[in-house]
C-alpha cells in the first residue's frame, strides 16, 4: 500500500466517480437519449428507491442495487 505523505488518497475521490453509471466496464451504453422512458425504461430498487437505466438483454430482477444490494425491480 503506497501510503507515505499522508496527503490523502490518490485518485479516489469522495463519493464521486465510480458506480454512478459512467464508464461501464462492459461495453457501456450504446445510445443515450433524452427520452429514456419507453422501451427500456428504468429499474428501481424496492428498498432504497435507487433507479438505474434498464439495459436491454438484462432483466431488472437480474440486477442488484449498487447501494443496498437488493434485487432490482421495475
Ligand atoms: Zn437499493
Amino acid at each position: 500500500m503506497p501510503r507515505g505523505d499522508g496527503t490523502g488518497p490518490s485518485g479516489a475521490g469522495p463519493g464521486t466517480g465510480r458506480g454512478l453509471g459512467r464508464g461501464g466496464s462492459s461495453g457501456g451504453r450504446g445510445k443515450m437519449g433524452g427520452q429514456g422512458l419507453g422501451s427500456g425504461g428504468e429499474c428501481v430498487c424496492p428498498k432504497c428507491g435507487y433507479r438505474m437505466t434498464h439495459q436491454l438483454g438484462t432483466p431488472c430482477y437480474d440486477l442488484k442495487c449498487p447501494k443496498c444490494g437488493a434485487q432490482m425491480t421495475r
